[in-house]
């Protein structure tokens, strides 16, 4: 029996920022406490407000002074593929050239399961070093690669969903397995991983191009057979992709539709990109449920084209923010958000988006395309602690701009524009620190 002491709560006082509602749908949905607090209690946000009518009602309770800084939800990147880590910067290329050419020969070298346990543990650490505390993530298309995520993920206390990349035709034969073998592995691996700590096991097939009817099959009846998994793949990505889907699956009036046909979409389900869907797939994602990631940076660097965020956001499709590593530019979530915005404002048609609108999509709006919405995202009493704390090193140009932001929403885009991983402090998971970065 353990013996609690009489007050475990911890107060984090520091100027706060967080989204309980959804800035794309309602006015004012951003809140921020010049001056915040933030207790938490077993690991739970207890209180959410003004630092001192919080201590008022808590004067026993240990108080962290964090002025200088600012407290964000922890950022939940919604789609980023580990075995990539090694292959960022592979500039000067569109999607199938990018992979056949920098990705997949890494991939391929997961194989070697001391090799994929070194990435695995590399990728988290990049992760929580860049403030995010959950991450929707493709494995390897090899399950011991896989297994060796889940276990550096729990090491490391983030939330991590991921799951067996499938494919069973059009890559290299050595990244490809039998719909048999893809279901027993996968199995297994949700046997060992789905649920256990801060893990969530996702059905991955890695786009249609290179999954047959077969394959897609074992997506539905695993989804079937354990409820409670999530999905993820890729959707409408780039002109050339879809072209040889549509050739493959000429049944199929577009390439959502190859996976309706296997019910592979709705809540909990996240689909990258959607940077080329029709007005009838829009509709039919937002009447579904289905999330769809946005990498702005990957897109760009791809070529792959600019995303009608707006067209999405009014379809009613949950959107959020992916970084797309290694065809993205990194772990950075503030910069993804950044370059959603950078990409709006030169779209036909783009949104112009406001700080609240970046802070949304970086957090909350992932928690809710993941299904995690009661868990995390926000600040509201009763959810997890999971949180990031940004203060700039004095010399850094963010420090200077914050000197003089006269309000909390300038000192919120300052943030965005500015912040790297050099100005994420601490990250807390559930209220324990999983980072903390040395100065
Ligand atoms: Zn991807």
């Amino acid at each position: 029996m353990t013996v609690s002491s009489p007050d475990r709560s911890e107060l984090l006082r520091a100027p706060l920022f967080h989204t309980p509602r959804n800035p794309f749908q309602q006015d004012r949905a951003l809140e921020c406490h010049w001056d915040g607090g933030l207790l938490i209690r077993d690991g739970r946000i207890a209180a959410c407000g003004a630092f001192e009518s919080i201590r008022a009602v808590n004067p026993n309770t240990t108080i962290h002074d964090l002025r200088g800084g600012f407290l964000l939800p922890g950022l939940i990147d919604t789609h980023i593929h580990f075995p990539q880590l090694r292959v960022l910067g592979g500039l000067g290329r569109t999607l199938l050239d990018w992979l056949e050419e920098c990705a997949l020969p890494e991939e391929a070298r997961m194989v070697d399961e001391s090799y994929a346990r070194e990435i695995a543990g590399g990728f988290v650490r990049a992760l929580v070093s860049h403030g995010t505390t959950t991450a929707m993530v493709f494995g390897a298309h090899f399950s011991a690669a896989t297994a060796s995520l889940f276990e550096a993920g729990t090491k490391s206390g983030l939330r991590i969903i991921s799951g067996l990349v499938l494919s069973d035709r059009q890559l290299q034969p050595e990244l490809r397995q039998t719909p048999d073998s893809a279901y027993r592995d996968c199995t297994d691996l949700i046997r060992c991983f789905h649920g256990r700590g801060r893990l969530l096991f996702a059905v991955t097939p890695r786009f249609a191009l290179s999954t047959s009817e077969a394959m897609l099959e074992v997506c539905q009846t695993l989804r079937r057979e354990h409820p409670g998994l999530r999905f993820q793949t890729h959707l409408n990505e780039n002109v050339r992709e879809i072209a040889a889907v549509s050739k493959l699956f000429p049944w199929a009036p577009d390439y959502l539709a190859v996976y309706e046909r296997f019910g592979l979409g709705g809540r909990g389900a996240v689909m990258a990109h959607s940077v080329h869907s029709t007005v009838s797939e829009v509709e039919r994602l937002a009447e579904a449920g289905t999330a769809v990631a946005h990498c702005p940076c990957s897109n760009a660097a791809l070529g792959s084209g600019l995303f009608a965020l707006k067209r999405h956001v009014e379809a009613g499709v949950r959107v959020a923010l992916g970084t797309d590593v290694g065809g993205g530019t990194g772990f950075g979530m503030l910069k993804e958000a950044l370059q959603a915005y950078l990409l709006q404002r030169v779209a036909p048609d783009g949104a112009l988006l406001d700080s609240a609108q970046m802070l949304y999509l970086a957090t909350r709006a992932g928690a809710e395309a993941l299904g995690l919405e009661d868990e995390v995202g926000d600040f509201q009493p009763g959810k997890a602690a999971d949180i990031l704390y940004v203060k700039p090193p004095e010399d850094a140009p963010l420090s200077e701009v914050l000197k003089r932001t006269e309000s909390p929403e300038q000192a919120l885009a300052a943030i965005f524009t500015l912040a790297g991983a050099e100005s994420v402090r601490q990250v807390r998971v559930e209220g324990s620190l999983v980072y903390n970065q040395q100065i």
